[in-house]
């Protein structure tokens, strides 16, 4: 069977034969047998020798996504299981499983697999599907990962926003097995969380700081520490178990506050140990400076202020911002630590941005530490653009 073929532009080589895993449409010269999404393609360069197969995206910029380099390969069955044994093998040998039960088992393109994130509850699997390639295949990678895991449940939440650039509807439910019953249980680094796979953020909780958690929690001891963006208080109970003395956390969803304080009372630190507030964080930190109040340690794990390149100026603004009124919520001698999970800044731009807010709020501040995304989120060396979280640790003079 002839495969439906993406002959490239000539000098539009470069980026497949280095390996990154996109073709972008500008790079393509012509289209024939009219793919449909998902379809396999064969990627050709514009001599028509045969570069790659991938996936075939007919509405996003993204036109193809590449499956292999091996031109010659199948994109099938077997295909998928391999690429998912040699995913799942990685986070044996890190060795995850010894910290925490809720682990990132496919990070997408990183992990070979474009468009496809699997995440591990305990006992069930969460799994996303945010491009067309992933979509045709999904029942095959669901059934792979279920014999290949040994766990039964699948769970989907594709609902993310990046499938309307596919062309793909939001699609949420079981795909095997039973519905999870919730909120999930997991651990973390010795603490246990309810996590709520259906209706929260990503797919429930944000794995990618479980070693950043650990190691900012490391600056609380006997401070006051205010946690800024707490969603269901992952940095907050690492803080409090690491001795904080008190805790103020924010964020501003009711629901994940709401599961935050569960999460406290499940770990056994009394209630009134945090001081939950519901509020717009960037309004909360005007209050408290208006008041005077100080902090020995601060942190800020925003969501994503530039989901996309074009707005990161305006990202940048938000960033300087919250990190200005930060450093003048600090006591001498205290910590910032502060996150950007926005792709499309850069670490070496997040730290422009954050010297611009110790130098308007007149502080001497120096980086002690450098935070990324944790080790069962790789980055392929040919994607660079994998690495999204960067953070930085701050003590002020
Ligand atoms: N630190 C968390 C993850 C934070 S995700 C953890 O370790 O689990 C970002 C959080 O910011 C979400 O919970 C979201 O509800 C909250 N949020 C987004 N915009 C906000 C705003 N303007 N003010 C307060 N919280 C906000």
């Amino acid at each position: 069977m002839t495969l439906p073929a993406i002959l490239l532009k000539s000098g539009r080589e470069k980026a497949v034969a280095r390996r990154h895993p996109w073709v972008f449409s500008g790079a393509v010269e012509h289209v024939s047998g009219d793919p449909q999404g998902g379809d396999t393609v064969l990627v050709c360069a514009s001599n028509g020798e045969p570069l790659a197969l991938g996936a075939f995206s007919p509405q996003s910029q993204i036109r193809v996504r590449i499956w292999t380099w091996d031109a010659q390969a199948s994109i099938d069955q077997d295909f998928f299981r391999a690429r998912l044994q040699a995913a799942l093998r990685c986070r044996q040998e890190l060795r995850l499983f010894d910290e925490t039960d809720a682990v990132r088992l496919v990070n997408a393109e990183s992990d070979g697999l474009p468009g496809l994130v699997v995440d591990q509850y305990g006992g069930l699997l969460v799994m996303q599907c945010l491009s067309c390639g992933v979509e045709r295949w999904r029942e095959t990678i669901a059934e792979c990962l279920v014999a290949e895991s040994g766990i039964e449940r699948v769970y989907e939440r594709s609902d993310a926003d990046v499938r309307e650039i596919e062309g793909l509807p939001p699609r949420t439910g079981a795909l095997l097995g039973a519905a999870p019953d919730l909120p999930v249980l997991i651990q973390e680094n010795g603490l246990r969380f309810w996590v709520d796979v259906i209706q929260g953020h990503k797919t429930g909780f944000y794995l990618d700081q479980r070693d950043n958690r650990k190691r900012v929690a490391a600056y609380a001891k006997g401070g006051e520490v205010l946690d800024c963006f707490c969603y269901t208080g992952g940095f907050a109970l690492a803080a409090l178990r690491a001795g904080a003395g008190a805790l103020v956390a924010v964020d501003a969803s009711p629901a994940a506050l709401d599961l935050a304080r569960q999460n406290l009372q499940l770990n056994g630190f009394p209630e009134a140990a945090v001081d939950w507030v519901q509020a717009d964080v960037f309004q909360h930190l005007r209050g408290l400076r208006d008041r005077g109040r100080k902090f020995d340690l601060v942190i800020l794990d925003p969501p994503k202020f530039a989901p996309t390149s074009a707005q990161v100026e305006r990202a940048a603004r938000g960033y300087k911002d919250i990190n200005l009124l930060a450093f003048k919520l600090l006591r001498p001698g205290g910590t910032l630590a502060t996150f950007s999970c926005s792709a499309g800044v850069s670490m070496e731009f997040f730290q422009k941005l954050v010297y611009e807010a110790a130098l308007d709020a007149g502080v001497q501040a120096q980086i002690v530490e450098r935070f990324y995304q944790g080790r069962d989120h790789p980055v392929s060396l040919y994607f660079p653009e994998g690495t999204y979280l960067k953070g930085l640790c701050v003590r002020v003079g």
